[in-house]
């Protein structure tokens, strides 16, 4: 087989040799042959997406904008100065999973009333990906979204960055009970509600720890990671200290070039 992938997907294969040295985050990535896993994705039939900061350029400003309005809604909220809201704020987001389930479950807010507030943002800054688009649709099988957003948020982000045709279903914060990722009951709602089978499904994420649970169901992993040097608007806790994690299949930087090449490879 000698058919050459011009794209660079800037792909790093978990390493499977014992032993093998620990790739840092932040290390220049090298392109790793997109063939290595093409035969472990081969059963996919079901494709499986994050949204923010997966469907969109980590370090696109779409994230920091949201982050500030649920900064906002807890200083009316709580009538604190700024710097206190955002303490409280990554307190309750590392504690629950979401700042919204620390305001439900300590301060009963309700959760209509701040996902329409928080994902009120303007998304102008977010462009039409159309190579990741063409990805998607090429892809055999079912799209779906699972995200820890609002649909409302899904559908317009969806919209902005050309995916609005890209997926059979969203499955958001509501429809999992406003349990977040990655709390297991949540998958297996997901997997309950759309009739997925882990085992021929794949999961794309930008957190690593939401990779866990579908790893230990059966599906395919990939973690999708900022270039090195480009802003990152993970929190701290969320950045894994090293890529070999064993639930995680494939990182990339570039989740349309990492498609493209998979379906590339599949029609050799
Ligand atoms: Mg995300």
């Amino acid at each position: 087989m000698t058919t050459k992938l011009t794209r660079d997907a800037k792909l790093l294969r978990k390493s499977e040799v014992p032993g093998a040295a620990e790739v840092q985050v932040g290390d220049p990535f090298s392109h790793v042959d997109t063939f290595a896993h093409v035969d472990s994705f081969a059963h996919v039939d079901t494709w499986v997406f994050d949204l923010d900061n997966t469907l969109y350029p980590p370090d696109c400003d779409l994230w920091p904008k949201i982050d500030q309005r649920i900064t906002q809604f807890m200083i009316a909220l709580f009538g604190l100065d700024g710097m206190s809201a955002r303490a409280l704020q990554k307190y309750y987001y590392q504690q629950y999973g979401t700042t919204l389930r620390g305001l439900m479950d300590d301060h009963g807010v309700g959760a209509a009333e701040f996902l329409a507030y928080v994902h009120d943002i303007d998304r102008s800054s977010l462009v039409p990906n159309l190579p990741l688009a063409a990805a998607i649709a090429a892809l055999p099988g079912r799209k779906l979204i699972l995200t820890n957003g609002s649909r409302d948020h899904a559908l317009l982000t969806a919209e902005a960055l050309g995916l609005g045709a890209s997926f059979e279903e969203i499955f958001d914060i509501m429809d999992a009970e406003l349990i977040p990722k990655p709390e297991l009951r949540t998958y297996q709602r997901f997997f309950d509600k759309h009739g997925v089978d882990p085992q021929t499904a794949a999961m794309f994420e930008d957190i690593e720890r939401n990779l866990v649970v579908p790893h230990q169901r059966g599906m395919k992993t990939v973690l999708i990671v900022p270039e090195a040097g480009r802003p990152d608007h993970r929190e701290p806790f969320e950045i894994p200290g090293t890529l070999t994690l064993p639930h995680i299949d494939v990182v990339t930087t570039d989740l349309g070039g990492f498609l493209a090449d998979l379906t590339a490879a599949r029609g050799v």
